[in-house]
């Protein structure tokens, strides 16, 4: 067997990928498996997109590139903040990388050392505390309590800062939750950052587009003014854009911080996909009204979604959330019980794997995201599956003794 790093070690594999695997290989084996795991949109990526990355093979542009992106894409992406953000970056500020995972990557391996630490609040997007462990860093988690609809209360967030807190973690709308912030709910969160000029801020922008009922979406740079010096604010073309296969994430902050993931980037990865990068070029300069076309589908579905789950025996309690494509029920009520299988369900893993044996629904454990007992629905799947797994966790709520 091959060694192991103590790093390493101490890094769990991604729980969604894991499900997604396992619902993928049930399917494969013949069975009915319903899988509401996958962190993706399931609509393909617009044409216009891929025009563009064809018109770039063709023209060639299929060799190395600037390291963190090309000057078009960083200019697309200036512009992208400006207008949608009202925050002004120049190209020296911007960092193009191989998805938004490596942004987060990049970042924390440049700027953490041992020991410090990397305030996260719960439920969390699986990747930030692994890879905080990864640099040797230690995540604090911070509880975004389900009666708070899952956001992050000030007092929590000051309670979590200590003098080795290097970065907090924002994610709005997050996932696995789906709840976003408000204009006024980050502003109280910037108070107290205020009062710690020691801790920076890496805000998770991907789902920024995906907010439904006229939710408007604001980043803390652009409500706290003073904090853009230690913001870097992240977002990427995976999800607004469906192309998650495209590998394109970038972000934006401080020269000092993007001259240092772009050290990082010159001795790993290098550049980003050059067809990539020329389509997310497309992406952010082209027609962005398909968008709206797709919330209207994605907020059928989650309303749908949320009224199946509430309406599961009592055992299922699910907030309405603001954005993304993922609804987070608490499963509380269904500790201590048996399912109809025979199966006692003493924590949330219990249940999302008595789920997948007797119903074949495939749903992400809460412990993988911090925060339990609950489940992570990804309604990003057509709406006949989702009714039809509504169904069966209707009829595995009502079985449970
Ligand atoms: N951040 C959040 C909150 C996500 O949900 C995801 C993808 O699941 C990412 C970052 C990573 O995006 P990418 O696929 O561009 O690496």
């Amino acid at each position: 067997t091959a060694p192991i790093s103590e790093a390493l070690k101490a890094v769990k594999p991604s729980a969604t990928i894991a499900v997604t695997s396992k619902a993928r290989e049930l399917k494969a084996a013949g069975h009915d498996v319903i899988g509401l795991g996958a962190g993706e949109p399931d609509f393909d990526t617009p044409d216009n997109i891929k025009a563009a990355a064809i018109t770039a093979i063709n023209a060639g542009h299929t060799k190395y590139t600037a390291v963190d992106g090309i000057p078009e894409l960083k200019e697309a992406i200036c512009a992208k903040f400006k207008r949608d953000n009202e925050l002004d970056y120049t190209p020296a500020q911007v960092n193009v990388s191989p998805g938004g995972k490596p942004i987060i990557y990049n970042a924390f391996v440049a700027t953490l050392n041992p020991g410090d630490e990397v305030v996260i609040p719960t439920p969390y997007w699986v990747s930030y505390p692994d890879m905080a462990i990864l640099c040797g860093a230690k995540p604090v988690f911070a509880e975004a309590k389900a009666s708070d609809n899952y956001k992050l209360k000030p007092e929590a967030l000051e309670a979590a800062i200590t003098p080795k807190t290097k970065w907090l973690v924002l994610n709005s709308p997050s996932n696995p939750s789906g709840a976003a912030y408000t204009k006024d709910e980050l502003i109280a969160l910037g108070e107290v950052l205020l009062r710690h000029p020691h801790v920076w801020i890496l805000t998770d922008d991907m789902y920024e587009h995906l907010v439904y009922d006229g939710f408007k979406f604001y980043t803390i740079a652009q409500v706290c003014p003073e904090l853009y010096d230690r913001t870097l604010t992240m977002n990427g073309v995976s999800k607004s854009y469906a192309m998650t296969g495209w590998r394109i994430g970038y972000a934006a902050g401080p020269e000092s911080l993007i001259k240092s993931m772009r050290n990082v980037m010159t001795q790993t990865t290098s550049n980003p996909c050059s067809i990539s990068q020329y389509a997310s070029v497309e992406a952010l300069n082209g027609p962005q009204d398909f968008i709206a076309e797709r919330n209207a589908v994605f907020v059928e579905r989650r309303d749908m979604m949320v009224a199946l789950l509430n309406d599961c025996s009592g055992i299922l309690k699910c907030p309405t959330p603001e954005g993304a494509f993922y609804v987070y029920p608490s499963c509380e009520a269904a500790m201590g019980k048996t399912s109809a299988g025979g199966k006692l369900i003493q924590s949330d893993q219990d249940f999302a794997g008595a789920l997948l044996e007797e119903e074949m629904v495939a749903v992400v454990h809460g412990e993988a995201f911090g925060l339990s007992p609950a489940f992570r629905i990804s309604y990003a799947t057509s709406t006949e599956a989702l009714q039809e797994a509504g169904k069966r966790i209707q009829r595995f709520c009502a079985g449970l003794k």
